[in-house]
């Protein structure tokens, strides 16, 4: 969606947010619609995107390999600004011609948010390294690895 601003840039009321897009294909692939709302706000001559963007995305686990849909709800919150200094560029979000692409600016944020390990949940406890076994769905009865120092002590009480 591309948003006017112009108006905003001049001090008018803030812009309510509300829609659902697609991501291209080669940016985010396999993704629900990315629902995005909140606002874009002038608060004294400081424009800035109040935003959150909420979406699916299947996964498989790094650790157990099971396939899974993870929630994400990322914010897209930035200062605006309609023209750049050299030393702005990282903090700054430059809107040309009073334009906005509210879609780009929604997929480069969650290109950055995206966690680079994916776990189908905080305390997988992944696959049994012998048997292949998934151990989230009980033990295996492989024999685990003995720590050498507790096999030490337990020769020391037999
Ligand atoms: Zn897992
Ligand atoms: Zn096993």
């Amino acid at each position: 969606m591309i948003l006017d601003l112009k108006a905003l840039f001049a001090g008018d009321s803030p812009i309510q947010v509300d829609y659902s897009f697609r991501p291209e294909e080669d940016q985010l692939p396999n993704v629900s619609l990315v629902h995005v709302t909140g606002r874009l706000v002038n608060e004294a001559d400081i424009v800035m995107s109040q935003l959150s963007a909420s979406f699916e995305m299947p996964l498989s686990c790094d650790r157990c390999m099971s396939e899974y849909v993870a929630q994400y709800n990322f914010p897209v919150e930035h200062v605006l600004v309609t023209s750049l200094n050299h030393e702005d560029e990282d903090r700054f979000i430059l809107v040309e011609q009073g334009q906005l692409d509210v879609d780009e600016l929604v997929v480069s944020d969650i290109l950055l948010s995206l966690p680079m390990k994916h776990l189908c949940r905080p305390d997988c406890k992944g696959l049994c390294p012998t048997c292949g076994r998934n151990l989230n769905e009980g033990p295996c009865g492989c024999k685990k690895p003995i720590d050498p120092r507790l096999e030490a002590l337990g020769k020391l009480l037999e």
